[in-house]
């Protein structure tokens, strides 16, 4: 992966991690706002899991956070 691709999912994250209804561009394809869907983890209640996704080019990410 480009590292300026790497970069701008470090920072997509940094910003969905804190606010997950802000719009941030797809860091691939940057043509549309990531998609972003919280995802319980059955073994870790104490954690979910923040999927990013891009409608357009199918690029995926996640986070993995601890619930407060
Ligand atoms: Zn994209």
């Amino acid at each position: 992966m480009d590292s300026e691709i790497v970069k701008r999912w470090i920072e997509a994250g940094k910003i969905l991690g804190v606010n997950p209804t802000a719009n941030i561009l797809c860091p691939v394809c940057q043509q549309s706002f990531l998609k972003v869907q919280d995802v319980e983890i059955e073994t870790d209640p104490l954690q979910i899991e923040r999927h990013m996704s891009c409608d357009i080019c199918g690029a995926y990410n996640a986070l993995r956070m601890t619930v407060k």
